[in-house]
């Protein structure tokens, strides 16, 4: 069935975001429809509205989304009525190569699906019928969505919804980053650039994972507070340093083992190089602007037998990862609560892109009622 649902809409890149009330369909084969608890605001949603991230409007944002499932396509095996579950937006076919060697996040088929549904088509639609796309297959910041089983992995009951919303993508993203992308081993040292929700995350995770140092680095004082709070060992503040690669060098004696950059700047990325110690590690989280580069030392490379990665949704296998985070948050081994600043009503959407702007929160999240 069709269903009324206030919705926030990117109209065209530059401009905020705007509510509006759409109608969303029901499922297909294959999908479901939620009513969605809570969204998270994450910067890849502003990139989206400004065009650095190149989805076409009419965009209705939103990936980062927990809810209860209410209808049931037709051939729908692993949900039901009433189940709860986290979205991604990663859409893992389980057949393409990627998929079947362990790398769903790089799933061939869900290239196919950054701004519509697997099939190809939308079920959201403003006025006059006009299609409407979705962020990454999902468009959750809406008071229902109707996605594929593929992008929503279900979880236990018991977890407050807001709080695992943000498992679908800060928290995979940053701390999956450690987990599975870098593979930190226990007594490594670290170094986190860029203190927004994901990259508290690869501070906790760090921490989880057992480093012995994990340094925070951001421009934002109130930021590094918070990078304490999730265990950061030492923080820098950019602003207040000459060179931030000389000077973790010399906290670590040497460079990090790991550093991982979470905000989408090639020029942070050399800066995070130049922070390795020997046999170090950059991992990229952050999405920079498609033309943005960045430059190394070549020569580094091989003589210090450096590693340069990227990590797209903490390389995550969403199946497998959203429980074990829920889990390691029920026995208080990492923080979810701690990392919602402000919550907000859809109809304050506006607002919270621009808190997140400005640097106010650890994560903003929408909640629905
Ligand atoms: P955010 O806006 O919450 O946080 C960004 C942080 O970076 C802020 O604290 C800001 O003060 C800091 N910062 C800005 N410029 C800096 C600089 N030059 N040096 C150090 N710190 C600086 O953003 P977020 O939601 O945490 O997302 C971070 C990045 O990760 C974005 O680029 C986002 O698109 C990307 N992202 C990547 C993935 C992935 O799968 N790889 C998933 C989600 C988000
Ligand atoms: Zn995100």
């Amino acid at each position: 069935m069709s269903r009324q649902a206030k919705a926030v809409v990117c109209r065209e890149w530059g401009k905020p975001v705007q509510v509006e009330t759409i109608t969303v369909d029901g499922p297909k084969r294959g999908e479901v429809t939620i009513k969605v608890a809570a969204c998270g605001v994450c910067h890849s949603d502003h990139s989206a509205t400004t065009g650095k991230i190149q989805y076409p409007p009419p965009l209705v944002v939103g990936h980062e989304g927990a809810g209860v499932v209410v209808e049931v396509g037709e051939g729908v095996t692993g949900l039901k009525e009433g189940d709860y579950v986290v979205t991604t937006f990663i859409t893992m076919c389980g057949k393409c190569r990627n998929c079947v060697r362990g790398r769903p996040v790089l799933c061939e088929n869900a290239k196919k699906s950054m701004v519509t549904l697997p099939d190809g088509t939308v079920r959201t639609h403003g006025k006059d019928d006009e299609d409407l796309y979705v962020f990454g297959a999902c468009g959750v910041m809406a008071e229902y969505a109707t996605l594929h089983e593929d992008n929503c992995v279900k979880i236990d009951e018991g977890v407050p919804l807001p709080s695992a919303a943000l498992v679908g993508c800060a928290v995979i993203t940053g701390v999956g980053s450690v987990f599975n992308t870098a593979q930190l081993e226990p007594g490594s040292r670290a170094a986190v650039f860029g203190i927004g929700g994901v990259g508290l995350n690869a501070i906790q995770g760090c921490v989880t994972a057992g480093a012995e140092m994990v340094i925070a680095v951001d421009t934002n004082e109130a930021k590094l507070e918070m990078a304490k709070e999730f265990g950061a060992t030492h923080t820098i503040n950019i602003n207040e340093v000459e060179d931030v690669s000389k000077a973790i060098k010399k906290m670590t004696a040497g460079g990090v083992d790991y550093a991982f950059e979470c905000v989408g700047n090639g020029k942070v990325v050399e800066q995070a190089y130049k922070a390795l110690g020997r046999a170090g590690t950059v991992v990229v989280v952050g999405v920079a602007d498609m033309k943005d580069k960045t430059s190394i030392s070549t020569f580094a490379l091989p003589a210090d037998e450096r590693t340069l990665k990227g990590s797209w949704l903490g390389s995550a296998r969403p199946q497998y990862d959203f429980p074990k985070i829920l889990n390691l948050y029920k026995a208080n081994r990492l923080k979810l609560d701690e990392l919602i600043t402000q919550t907000y009503s859809i109809d304050e959407a506006p607002q919270a892109f621009e808190d997140m702007i400005a640097g106010k929160n650890a994560r903003g999240v929408i909640v629905f009622e």
